[in-house]
């Protein structure tokens, strides 16, 4: 458990073999159609359309490995705006997490859907169709790669994703990240020491 002034936080993790996480838990038809409908659709490189190959992006790893941080406001009712302020150290964090679990495992990392973090807001390079600016940072969410992260975090971790009411945040919100890898067992203690 983590506390801030704002929030109180908790990790979950789980670890399933990942043709069993793609077979059971990925529908990339649907999904694909969810990004098409936002508006981040091929405006960021965080962002479908990629420009790899989905399935062989997904294969070649033994272990899906995934983790939830559910992220409680310690004010009840605050504004939906303030969701992307609020959650912004704990997605930090993920990533992070994330970009050290590639360094020493080499394994393949996915990261938090939402707005980029490495540039200043409306300023992404793809929709004039230069590089990104950090490819070395950026890594697409599970949703992006077609699973389905309700089913994933209720059915193998038991929390319900919860949606605001109107112009107001749930009663929490859960970040999920993931990180499919050859590496055996990972213990992620450090990386909740570090918090
Ligand atoms: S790092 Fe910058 S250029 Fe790259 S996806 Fe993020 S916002 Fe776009």
């Amino acid at each position: 458990m983590n506390a801030s002034p704002e929030y109180t936080s908790r990790d979950y993790t789980v670890s399933l073999p990942a043709d069993e996480y793609i077979a059971v838990y990925r529908d990339a038809r649907r999904f694909a159609a969810c990004c098409r409908a936002c508006p981040n659709y091929g405006r960021s490189w965080a962002c479908p359309p990629f420009e790899f190959n989905v399935e062989e992006y997904l294969s070649g790893y033994r272990t899906a490995l995934i983790i939830a941080t559910k992220v409680t406001p310690l004010q009840s009712g605050m504004l939906l705006s303030e969701t992307e302020r609020l959650l912004r150290p704990e997605r930090v964090r993920h990533e992070r997490m994330l970009l050290d679990l590639e360094q020493r495992f080499g394994g393949r990392a996915f990261a938090y859907a939402g707005r980029c973090l490495y540039c200043p807001e409306g300023s992404c390079t793809r929709p004039e169709g230069r590089p990104c600016r950090h490819p070395e940072w950026v890594r697409p969410s599970l949703e992006a790669c077609g699973f389905d992260l309700g089913r994933t975090t209720e059915e193998l971790m038991g929390i319900p994703l919860r949606w605001g009411e109107g112009d107001r945040m749930p009663e929490y919100l859960t970040l999920v990240s993931g990180f499919f890898h050859n590496a055996g067992q990972i213990d992620l203690t450090k990386y909740q020491q570090e918090r």
